[in-house]
């Protein structure tokens, strides 16, 4: 889709594969994303299709039953994917978190059972934040105990999405000095998952607390076998986060600047279209630049991720930081655009502006990513 003619220069969504399944999830979701935010809940048949087809995790390679596609093309698709839900494309993020982190951890016993489910319709979830283990996950108190062929977890997480909806749970805890990844079945003896009420944003992307009460599991669910350092365990996950959570952003961006230009074009007041107002017009030149910026900046994480550069790390950080700033920017620029006609709780722009600003939070808030960043010029200027 272009903001202007087909040879426009920028071009608001690449000709990348996934395209045939851009086309289905557009088809399947239809108008109803608004009605899922106000019901606080995504169709579990939607969920159960697009997991089947390996779709909430389409970088899972083929071995796996996955489709093995690289990050620039999901990432493209997940945008899409966010252009008309971001709790739909935050499930899916927890979906390719989970994989990523089974498939960068696991041993090939592990990455085969885990990695199959995952691409046949089973849902994950990822648990790491804590009430007093958030932005600081150095804090977490939930643990893993050896006993003999058994170890045990006890812990509470919190805001995990995606939780309603999981099967498995991929769920971070301390283990003595070290840490451990742990997959633990969500139907599971002791596992509790208790939906978060009325949360603000993102409202049907299944968030829940998840506590863990002796949970009783073989030592087989311990990822890797555990007994390395926490830090690590999480930065190899939220790279992964990052990264999706960009290209989410990419989407709430795209999606602001069409509804904005399409009702700029269309809506007159003092006897002209809104678009000729140069106030307005400003308006849209300043959200196209927040969404190119976030899809470069987007397109620079995922070419270091599928060449494996040794830039992946901070490139996520960059692009999670960069892009989640450009989202809410052009939610908000958009609303002002839109005026009166956004103000309804279902409205995509209504819903970008909620969204966007949930972005700016997560896989690390604007602030840890500011830290990271100052860091990194720090250690290489
Ligand atoms: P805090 O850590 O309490 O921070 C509050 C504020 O203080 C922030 O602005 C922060 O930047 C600032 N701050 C904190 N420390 C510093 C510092 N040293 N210097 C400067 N500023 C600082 N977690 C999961 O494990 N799995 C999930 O799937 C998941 N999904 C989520 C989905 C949503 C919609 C939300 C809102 C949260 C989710 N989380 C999830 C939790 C999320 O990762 C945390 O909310 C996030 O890490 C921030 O932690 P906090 O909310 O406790 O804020």
């Amino acid at each position: 889709m272009c903001c202007g003619s087909r040879d426009s220069r920028f071009r608001m969504m690449s000709a990348e594969p996934l395209g045939d399944e851009a086309a289905l999830v557009t088809e399947l979701v239809g108008d109803q994303a608004g009605a899922w935010e106000l019901s606080g809940e995504l169709p579990r048949d939607l969920l159960g299709e697009l997991g089947k087809r390996g779709l909430l995790c389409a970088e899972v390679g083929v071995e796996y039953g996955g489709l093995g596609a690289s990050s620039l093309h999901n990432g493209e698709f997940t945008a899409h994917v966010g252009g008309l839900s971001s709790s739909l494309r935050s499930v899916m993020t927890s979906q390719g978190m989970a994989a990523w982190t089974i498939q960068r951890l696991g041993r090939p016993d592990q990455r085969k059972a885990a990695l199959c489910q995952l691409t046949s319709g089973k849902l994950a979830a990822v648990g790491m934040s804590e009430t007093g283990a958030g932005s600081d996950l150095s804090a977490m108190s939930t643990t893993v105990r050896y006993e003999g062929d058994w170890v045990v977890l006890d812990g509470n997480k919190v805001w995990v999405t995606g939780a309603l909806y999981a099967d498995l749970l991929v769920i971070f805890a301390r283990s003595g000095n070290a840490g451990a990844v742990v997959a633990v079945p969500a139907s599971a003896p002791g596992v509790h998952v208790e939906r978060l009420a009325e949360p603000a944003g993102c409202r049907a992307a299944g968030h829940a607390v998840v506590r863990l009460e002796s949970v009783r599991l073989p030592v087989s669910s311990v990822l890797g076998g555990g007994n390395q350092p926490l830090s690590m365990l999480v930065t190899i996950a939220l790279a992964y986060g990052r990264t999706s959570v960009a290209w989410g952003c990419v989407g709430i961006a795209r999606a602001c600047v069409q509804a904005a230009v399409r009702h700029a074009k269309t809506r007159s007041q003092f006897g002209k279209p809104l678009a000729e107002h140069q106030l307005v017009a400003r308006h849209l030149a300043e959200q196209l630049a927040d969404e190119q910026v976030a899809t470069r900046v987007c397109e620079h994480a995922s070419r270091c991720w599928d060449s494996g550069s040794s830039e992946m790390i901070i490139a996520s950080v960059l692009a999670k930081h960069v892009s989640a700033g450009c989202a809410a920017r052009a939610a908000t620029s958009a609303w002002q655009v839109l005026g009166s006609a956004a103000a309804r709780s279902d409205h995509v722009v209504a819903r970008a502006y909620q969204d966007a600003k949930l972005m700016e939070i997560i896989e690390g808030s604007n602030e840890m990513c500011q830290l990271m960043l100052a860091e990194h010029a720090l250690s290489t200027i």
